[in-house]
């Protein structure tokens, strides 16, 4: 099992787990955010992808405190 993690452009992260044994078909994955194609492979092995963060709680904007 061979683990990647993919980043999308709008800031989602992929966790990709990839069989080395498991027979599969080529891909594409499209993000569940923004739909747009994050990656596309060419091996006939078995993936599984994960969103592991979403884009909205990825990097969560702080308001800094009102200064007294
Ligand atoms: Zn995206």
């Amino acid at each position: 099992m061979i683990l990647t993690e993919l980043k999308c452009e709008c800031g989602a992260e992929y966790r990709c787990a990839e069989s080395e044994t498991l027979k599969g078909e080529p891909g594409t994955l499209n993000c569940s955010s923004c739909g747009q194609i994050v990656v596309h492979w060419a091996s006939p092995h078995k993936r599984v992808y994960r969103c592991v963060i979403a884009p909205d709680r990825g990097y969560p904007v702080v308001v800094p405190p009102p200064s007294p």
